[in-house]
């Protein structure tokens, strides 16, 4: 490391940058000091000179020139960098007109999706974890935040990003992500909302449901106009709509005012529905938006089930104008209800994005979860074609299990075999839907999966390359998830 002394007597002249490896967007100054970042073969590092490297917990270098701290990308330093430079840490972004969630699996595609929000004015999620995926990655919320915390500093974003504990189920996990700084809980209702009853006769539904005075008067014989659209209840239909979300409903109370209301700081709060077999109707969205608010909720956003199937890492499928015609009435429920629409799964969801900029009037939240994994897999079939061969074979053979826990129609039959595909045509994978669907849903195996001496049998090969070839990470994710943003933009007027 011999000389960074030369360097930091002439911060902040930043010629020598090249020579140093310094990302050049990291440099800031606390006080008289200068922290920026620097990128050495296997890991990157913080330097932090003069008085600010008494904060950080690292390696001293005193001489008389100067003095300065090496410090690794540990918790504790992360901790410290968010105290010092605040544009580092996590804010509540829901109140902007429009945000946009990226989660980053691997603690590796900020970069890349920094890119992509200092072209765009929506604000970036860029911490965004379901408990689900921390425990497939083998990662806690704090490893989440820290990675986005020290890329934002080192690319310079200073523009606020928010943090969602995502698909949250429980009290406790709700307690672990907001003990961990997040700014965002999205609450997941799915385990209260009822599936059966679409099922249910007529006759079954009389049966359970306790239809009181005070409901037939809030709904029956009404209509409810929204915008330019109107909503109204027939018994049987405000009878399945108390029998499904009741109690998501009175879930959602209780957590809202216990964690979201009594938090000693803005915590946003968005409420999903949308993990169920069944669509959320107009009809329905309205009646649990209503009830919500009859209950003191106010959300930030709330994610339905919209019609049509939003599977993972592929286009939409379903009937378009169905879709547009739905949208359109969700869309105005929730701006008449004072929150936006929130769109999940919603990565690769090319044909319907200029919709939901256009009916959302550019008011929206959508999220995209692993996208990021795969184009991080895209670069393997790029760059390290044996590498990627032997993950593809073992994908094929967990492909079974990994099914269980996922909604796809994947055919394993309509992906090119191995064999029959030459090394330069490999990355042609990841435009095949079953393909890259095959990929998407067997991450947690692929990263999880050890040798006899219990190694790891892809990972440490596969955060190898890709630290190798980070900027071409970096720069197709600017470009695949820029083409989401483009999208979403067409629909609307800014
Ligand atoms: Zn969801």
């Amino acid at each position: 490391m011999g000389k960074l002394e030369e360097l930091i007597v002439s911060l902040p002249d930043i010629k020598k940058f090249q020579d140093y490896n310094v990302y050049p967007q990291s440099l800031n100054q606390f006080n008289n000091s200068w922290v920026f970042m620097i990128k050495e073969k296997e890991a990157d590092f913080l330097v932090a000179s003069g008085e600010v490297s008494k904060e950080f917990k690292g390696d001293n270098f005193i001489n008389e020139k100067c003095n300065y701290l090496i410090a690794p990308l540990t918790h504790e330093n992360a901790q410290v960098l968010r105290r010092i430079f605040p544009f580092t840490a996590p804010v509540p972004v829901l109140k902007s007109e429009r945000t946009f969630g990226v989660g980053d699996r691997l603690g590796l595609a900020c970069p890349g999706h920094i890119r992509v929000f200092k072209e765009y004015d929506a604000r970036p999620v860029f911490a965004q974890q379901s408990i689900r995926e921390l425990n497939l990655t083998n990662r806690t919320y704090a490893d989440v935040l820290d990675a986005v915390s020290f890329s934002v500093f080192r690319e310079g974003y200073k523009y606020g990003f928010g943090a969602d504990g995502d698909h949250l189920k429980k009290p406790e996990e709700i307690v672990y992500a907001l003990e961990n700084g997040y700014t965002m809980i999205t609450l997941d209702c799915s385990e209260h909302i009822r599936n059966d009853v679409l099922g249910m006769s007529k006759d079954e539904v009389d049966k359970e449901a306790i239809l009181n005075l005070e409901l037939k008067e809030r709904y029956l014989n009404r209509t409810f106009t929204v915008e330019d659209e109107e909503v109204n209840y027939t018994e049987e239909e405000l009878k399945r709509c108390i029998l499904i979300y009741q109690d998501a409903i009175r879930f959602a109370a209780k957590i809202y005012h216990e964690f979201i209301v009594n938090s000693n700081r803005e915590v946003n709060f968005e409420i999903s529905i949308d993990e169920t077999f069944s669509p959320t109707t107009p009809t329905q969205h309205y009646f649990v938006a209503n009830e919500l608010l009859l209950a003191g909720v106010k959300p930030d956003t709330l994610a339905p089930r919209f019609c049509g199937e939003f599977q993972k890492g592929i286009d939409y499928i379903g009937d378009i104008d169905q879709f547009e015609k739905e949208l359109k009435t969700h869309a105005a429920i929730a701006r008449h209800f004072g929150y936006r629409l929130s769109v999940h799964s919603g990565s690769d969801k090319f044909s319907i994005f200029e919709l939901i900029g256009k009916y959302t009037k550019g008011r929206f939240h959508v999220k995209t979860a692993g996208t990021n994994w795969l184009e991080a897999m895209e670069v393997v079939a790029m760059k390290d074609q044996a590498l990627y061969r032997e993950i593809h074979a073992y994908a094929l053979e967990k492909f079974p299990e990994a099914q269980k826990y996922y909604y796809v129609t994947t055919d394993l039959n309509q992906i090119t075999e191995l064999g029959e595909l030459s090394d330069s045509n490999l990355p042609s994978l990841f435009k095949n839907n079953h393909a890259r669907q095959l990929i998407h849903i067997t991450y947690g195996f692929i990263l999880n999966a050890k040798n006899e001496d219990g190694s790891y049998r892809f990972k440490d090969r596969l955060y190898g390359l890709w630290r190798k070839h980070e900027e071409t990470y970096s720069e197709m994710l600017h470009k695949h998830i820029g083409e989401h943003l483009k999208l979403l933009y067409q629909g609307f007027d800014k």
